[in-house]
């Protein structure tokens, strides 16, 4: 396949590197101009497990250079996801596809809003990434991909890629409610994420006091019921889910926490924010999750 991936950081890079080394044409586009050069000069450097491999694959800064893509992943941050849709449609085929598998909701709407809705493709990811330094990534974490149709129209997409993904080594199956999937996962960021990067807690000492279980639970309850509202048919077990996970991942800062460390512009607007503009539209008050996204954006306003 031909494979354009739009936002070559930590997880765009590793794609990109997997997808190569399994015979795909895979060429990474990237506003980092650093990050391309050194891709393009000495490949780019994957460390997993304390072992470092160069994958030699193209990449660059210019949309216009690319040759048409089969299949496009977009993997910036969701904050830029509206200017890498407009790039993804310059290097989409007529019949191709464009896939997220970012974090946070709206990512696949503001594609298909760019892109016809019926090439849209959307899912999630269990694999962690790392970005070192330009044109070196860690491998951090392996885990299940899942993709479906966001429109729930076209299975051909949605197959091919997941059978060119395999053939990769990135184990993915398809789901039949991809709305539900990325719902379930934005639960999870929802519950976790902001607390953990405004507090600088790891996950798993957000189950440490009642009063940091309770803004995660009705963080988590807010974003239920706009869920329900929205008829996505969401887990009924998501606190717990949730709670299992900051457990599960006890000893990890998640990404926005990282964000927050690195002094980095987060994805608050994609996750509690979300969940706020969404409750506002449906006369749903989500006032904790409110509360989240103003804590968190007055946080990165002053870094
Ligand atoms: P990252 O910051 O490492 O990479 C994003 C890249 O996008 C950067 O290299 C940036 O220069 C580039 N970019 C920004 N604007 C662009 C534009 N207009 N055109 C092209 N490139 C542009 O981020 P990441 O950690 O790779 O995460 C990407 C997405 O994947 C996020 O939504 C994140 O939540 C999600 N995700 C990350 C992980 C992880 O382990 N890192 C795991 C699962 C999901």
């Amino acid at each position: 396949m031909k494979i354009t991936i739009v936002g070559a950081g930590a997880m765009g890079s590793l794609f990109g590197a997997l997808l190569a080394e399994s015979g795909n044409e895979v060429r990474l586009l990237d506003v980092w101009k650093e990050h391309v050069d050194a891709v393009n000069d000495k490949g780019l450097s994957v460390e997993r497990e304390g072992e470092t491999r160069s994958v030699f694959l193209q990449a660059g800064t210019d949309p216009v250079e690319a040759d048409k893509a089969d299949l496009v992943i977009v993997f910036v941050k969701s904050s830029e996801t509206a200017k890498a849709a407009e790039t993804a449609r310059a290097v989409l085929r007529k019949d191709g596809w464009v896939l997220t598998l970012q974090n946070g909701m709206g990512n696949a709407d503001a594609i298909a809003r760019v892109v016809p809705a019926s090439r849209v493709l959307a899912g999630t990811t269990s694999h962690g990434a790392t970005m070192l330094e330009s044109g070196k990534i860690r491998h951090a974490g392996i885990g299940p991909t899942v993709i479906g149709a966001w429109t729930g129209e076209d299975a051909t997409g949605t197959q091919k890629t997941a059978e060119c993904f395999n053939r990769a080594g990135i184990e993915t199956a398809v789901a039949d409610d991809v709305r539900k999937l990325v719902w379930n996962k934005l639960l999870v960021n929802v519950g976790i994420n902001a607390i953990t990067a405004l507090t600088g807690i790891r996950n798993g000492e957000l189950l440490d006091l009642e009063s940091t279980r309770w803004i995660s639970r009705t963080a988590v309850e807010e974003a239920m019921a706009v869920a329900r509202r929205l008829g996505v048919r969401i887990r009924d077990d998501a606190v717990s889910h949730v709670f299992r996970i900051a457990e599960a991942t006890g000893a990890n800062r998640s990404s926005m926490g990282q964000d927050v460390d690195h002094k980095r512009r987060t994805e608050i607007g994609a996750i509690n924010g979300y969940v706020v503009r969404e409750g506002e539209k449906l006369g749903l008050p989500a006032p904790v999750n409110r509360t989240l996204t103003g804590l968190m954006e007055t946080l990165q306003e002053h870094f």
